[in-house]
């Protein structure tokens, strides 16, 4: 019986966009909606429960991410939140995957985090200088059709700061895709400082606040 209701709860479709309530922020979870996660997928918070509890890396990192929330809140920046995370977790070298376009941001916050006292290792997304055509990519497909363009590298990046021994990666301003490659393929855990939105300058969630109006277009099919 118990296991029919968990297979009829696990085909109902995850949607938290749809909820009125967000009961998961309050002590009355059950008041949430039926399709709510936290009835329907009860498996997958219990599998996360064992590893806050039982996986070390884990219950070190959600125990200095929930700190670090609880001092912050309201009060501090992202580049202070990093910062008293990395600090939390005992990091003493920070790998920085930057975006050639945010050098001189990379820059300050090198300057910075040594200040706080660790270590750093800035690498840069165009790093091996590859030809955007040795991948695969068409000259029509360049942001510049005609010129040289090399590739961005996350992997590259990830692979040389996994080399050189940092613990925790600060990601800059890289693309999406490249973004993800990198995550993908870092060897320690990522956090991303800026989020790169040309246009906003990298403020992305200025599109999403945007939408009833000057973003309106996006909600088009
Ligand atoms: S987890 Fe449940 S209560 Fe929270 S937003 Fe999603 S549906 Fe709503």
């Amino acid at each position: 019986m118990r296991r029919q209701y968990l297979e009829y709860m696990s085909e109902i479709p995850i949607d938290c966009s749809k909820c009125g309530n967000q009961a998961c922020w309050s002590a009355s979870p059950q008041d949430g909606p039926i399709f709510c996660p936290t009835k329907t997928c009860e498996d997958s918070v219990r599998a996360a429960i064992h590893l806050y509890q039982e996986d070390p890396e884990t219950r070190n990192m959600a125990i200095a991410a929930g700190r670090t929330e609880g001092r912050s809140y309201m009060k501090w920046t992202r580049v202070e939140d990093t910062i008293d995370f990395a600090r939390n977790m005992g990091y003493k070298k920070l790998g920085i995957a930057t975006c050639i376009g945010l050098m001189a941001e990379d820059r300050i916050l090198q300057k910075i985090l040594i200040a706080k006292g660790f270590e750093v290792v800035s690498i840069c997304c165009k790093c091996g200088s590859i030809p955007k055509e040795e991948i695969g990519l068409l000259d029509n497909e360049k942001a510049k059709p005609g010129t040289f363009e090399p590739m961005c590298n996350p992997v590259a990046q990830a692979k040389i700061l996994e080399k050189a021994g940092t613990e925790l990666n600060i990601l800059l301003g890289l693309c999406v895709g490249h973004d993800a490659l990198f995550t993908k393929y870092s060897g320690v855990p990522v956090t991303t400082l800026v989020a790169k939105d040309r246009i906003t300058c990298h403020n992305p969630n200025a599109v999403l606040h945007g939408t009833s109006f000057y973003y309106k277009k996006l909600l088009s099919p």
